[in-house]
């Protein structure tokens, strides 16, 4: 069977090595626990860091974890779920108004307050008031809201449109963050600046200490930040790997043999003749991850896969039958095969 690989003590020298970055520069941290569907082995982990917040898209997977820290609903709630927003999440990310009003009145009923960080589009195009078209009128009716406290404001970036975090883009932030100050006389506590992305300009220091938050979730599992997809120095990019084993292993030529059609995907196929090559079928496919989203190791070269059968082009070096190739992962990587119920996940160092 194939494996996920999580290497429990890499991911929590990945926490501390981005968090103490960020606390000596005191800005706080949301750890993002979606890639992996919030497995509560990582979750311990994070519980046992000074991370501040605990942030997922998924209110089930909000709804299952074992956590101290504060839980953050990343993904903008639906107006269908606010009774459960409030039961299990004490923040979250919003930007319609009657979403908001339905948290107030849900909140009410129960007693409570929910916080809210009220985002902005600047410029990405995902979630978000756009930025040049703000009612503070209806930012004002907000706060007036009972049972929601305006906690703070944030922004998400490089995630639909590509936007690359600049000293420019966040400049439109920090001029929501005065007016929305100014006009409604409110401190706002936390000024949530984005994602794994944001890291490039941490490290060049070019951050505006007005950002006093980011949301990461790439960077802790994959040592990877996401302006440039660049590894970060110092970080580990094998916290997580995939292991498949070899369940064949043979000689076998490059091109296809007869008319050519469409492959199992129903798409066309083209092939490059190498003539004679070593092919290995490892036992992962298509409904576990996409074969783009794996790396392989030196000397292998991923063919293509079907739904069940990963091939590789063995190009150097020995390998056997029944062996186990180990992958690094993209994100979109991680994500599916985290997802996927056929992928066994194994833990070191626990
Ligand atoms: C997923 C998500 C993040 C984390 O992004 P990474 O690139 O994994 O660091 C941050 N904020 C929001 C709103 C998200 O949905």
């Amino acid at each position: 069977m194939a494996k996920l690989i999580i290497n429990l003590r890499k991911y929590e020298r990945n926490l501390h090595f981005l968090s103490d970055l960020l606390h000596q520069e005191d800005r706080t941290i949301m750890a993002v626990t979606k890639v992996f569907c919030a497995d509560q082995h990582l979750v311990d982990v994070i519980n046992a860091t000074p991370i501040e917040y605990i942030a997922d898209s998924r209110i089930a997977n909000l709804k299952k974890m074992k956590t101290s820290k504060s839980k953050v609903l990343l993904r903008i709630p639906a107006l269908s779920e606010v009774d459960q927003v409030i039961d299990c999440c004490d923040l979250s990310l919003n930007s319609e108004f009657k979403v908001i009003e339905a948290l107030s009145l849900e909140a009410k009923k129960k007693g409570k307050t929910h916080r809210i960080i009220l985002m902005f589009d600047i410029g990405d195009l995902r979630e978000g008031i756009y930025y040049d078209s703000i009612d503070y009128h209806q930012i004002k009716r907000i706060k007036n809201l009972p049972n929601i406290q305006i906690e703070g404001i944030g922004t998400n970036i490089t995630c639909y449109g590509g936007v690359i975090p600049s000293v420019s883009t966040y400049r439109k932030l920090v001029e929501i963050k005065t007016e929305i100050e100014h006009r409604l006389n409110l401190k706002l506590k936390i000024i949530s600046g984005g994602n794994s992305s944001a890291i490039p300009m941490l490290k060049r220091r070019e951050l505006d200490p007005f950002i006093n938050n980011i949301r990461i979730g790439e960077a802790f599992a994959l040592g990877r930040e996401t302006a440039y997809g660049e590894t970060i120095e110092g970080m580990a990019d094998d916290a997580f790997l995939l292991s498949a084993e070899i369940i064949e292993l043979k000689e076998k030529p490059s091109m296809p043999e007869g008319e050519l059609g469409l492959d199992a995907f129903g798409n066309p196929v083209s092939f490059i003749d190498r003539g004679i090559m070593m092919r290995a079928i490892l036992d992962v496919g298509k409904q576990d991850v996409d074969p783009s989203d794996l790396i392989p190791p030196d000397g292998v070269e991923i063919l293509g896969a079907s739904s069940d059968h990963l091939l590789v082009w063995i190009k150097e070096g020995q390998v056997k039958l029944g062996q186990n190739l180990s992958f690094k992962l993209t994100y979109g990587g991680l994500l599916r095969l985290a997802t996927s119920p056929y992928i066994e996940k194994i833990y070191e160092n626990l």
